[in-house]
């Protein structure tokens, strides 16, 4: 199993072209027998673009709607390809049958939904059970709802938790639902921010998620969702902050910020 970060940016795509971090929200997770990928933000296309040919099934798994994790769906270049096997995952089915076609309105792109080449179908997590693989949807904290998932094939498990925000009220339930997985994929959008100017915004501070981390079990963590204007000073100094907290710890937790390209062998 690979995990491989298409774009690692929250709210937009990087306006900084010196950082290693580009494109909205994207990540695949590809084994022998399927292609996995989390959220159709900007770095999908790129995902798109590189796929060598149909002969896996797709799946597409919406953690929840807002534009940095659905911008790049319309130039998702297999969905006007159709011998892809594509097929939509989120656990309301009539909510994702309703966005769908909105994504593909007039008003915003020129192709319809219902005109597509290929027709991706749509499905509750559980349709992931018959092709070998589970995935357990859970709710994060986040304005208007989102969903964490955890993806689990041959004993091995990645959870993908974008856009939600750990507090110490939260904090001891999040840790029992990400213990005992091989991958954490978390939002941490904030480093040294003001706590108080960003109570509800929905995301996570480092030092709460590597607190969270150190008391769990997890054999790794990749920083995710980062905020997109901070520089690569800005990412190096979390990288620090991360060594020197799990030294301090004597911990052997994994943990590193991710960018786009990066990848995971599981
Ligand atoms: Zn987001
Ligand atoms: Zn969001």
């Amino acid at each position: 199993m690979k995990c491989t970060f298409y774009g690692v940016c929250g709210s937009y795509p990087s306006i900084n072209s010196l950082a290693s971090i580009k494109h909205t929200a994207c990540v695949s997770v590809e084994t022998d027998d399927f292609l996995l990928i989390f959220d159709a933000g900007s770095g999908i296309i790129n995902l798109g673009r590189s796929l060598p040919n149909p002969n896996k099934p797709i799946f597409i798994v919406f953690s929840h709607f807002h534009y940095d994790h659905i911008i790049g769906l319309p130039y998702f270049s297999p969905l006007y390809n159709a011998q892809y096997n594509i097929s939509f995952i989120y656990p309301n089915t009539d909510r994702l049958k309703t966005v769908l076609p909105k994504i593909f309105d007039s008003d915003f792109f020129p192709v319809s939904f219902s005109d597509l080449p290929n027709s991706p179908s749509v499905h509750d997590p559980s349709f992931c059970n018959q092709f070998g693989f589970s995935l357990t949807p859970y709710n994060l904290n986040h304005p208007g709802g989102c969903f964490g998932y955890r993806l689990s094939v041959n004993n091995k498990s990645v959870i993908y938790a974008t856009d939600n925000q750990l507090t110490p009220d939260n904090q001891a339930s999040f840790s029992s639902l990400f213990n005992d997985c091989n991958l954490l994929i978390h939002d941490c959008y904030f480093f040294e921010e003001s706590q108080a100017e960003h109570k509800s915004w929905g995301h996570t501070f480092l030092p709460d998620l590597l607190s969270l981390a150190l008391t769990s079990k997890i054999q790794r963590l990749c920083l995710f969702h980062l905020k997109p204007d901070i520089d690569q000073d800005y990412i190096d100094a979390m990288n620090t902050y991360i060594d020197s907290t799990i030294q301090n710890n004597q911990s052997s937790l994994l943990a590193t910020v991710s960018f786009d390209g990066f990848s995971v062998d599981l």
